[in-house]
């Protein structure tokens, strides 16, 4: 488990005079969980006796110590619990196999599969694949270039200069 969230409220923050009311406020938790909900300033000003400024201003503070808390409550919870689910899972495919019962390999090895992509994209293992945008392939871009090709009928040199550089049928 991490360390209790509340350390980060000890941790200066940047900006004002390096002292954030919110952020050393005992009800911090009720404070960010009603910056969250949209609650208005006013009212919390008025809950929580801080100023409107200073709510304002820990707004900036509210992912980070949301973060902070969520990591601290939940995360490696997950973690934890997806490791297990993984290990069962295999411990599940390793009595199919065993068994000779493939309707219940083929389970485990979904099930396998679903609990590693999650644990990959929970622990950062796995980042999606960028995405290629191949742009030969855009009925934009294919038309643009039709129409620069034509345009430049009146110029063969610039015509055929293009065609090459876009690799484009000279028609
Ligand atoms: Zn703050």
């Amino acid at each position: 488990m991490l360390s209790n969230p509340v350390k980060t409220q000890q941790r200066p923050h940047r900006g004002g005079r390096g002292r954030c009311a919110s952020c050393e406020h005992p009800d911090q938790k009720l404070i960010n969980e009603g910056l969250a909900a949209g609650k208005s300033l006013l009212s919390l000003s008025k809950r929580f006796h801080i100023t409107r400024s200073s709510l304002k201003h820990h707004r900036a503070h509210l992912s980070e110590s949301l973060v902070a808390i969520q990591t601290a409550a939940g995360a490696e919870g997950i973690v934890e619990q997806l490791q297990d689910l993984v290990r069962r899972a295999r411990r599940f495919l390793d009595s199919a196999e065993l068994s000779g019962n493939s309707a219940q390999g083929l389970t485990a090895i979904r099930e396998l599969r679903e609990s590693l992509l999650v644990l990959g994209r929970v622990t950062g293992e796995l980042t999606p694949a960028p995405v290629v945008v191949d742009l030969a392939t855009m009925p934009a871009f294919i038309a643009m270039r039709t129409k620069m090709v034509r345009a430049l009928a009146a110029f063969p040199e610039a015509r055929l200069a293009i065609v090459a550089v876009l690799d484009v049928d000279d028609a």
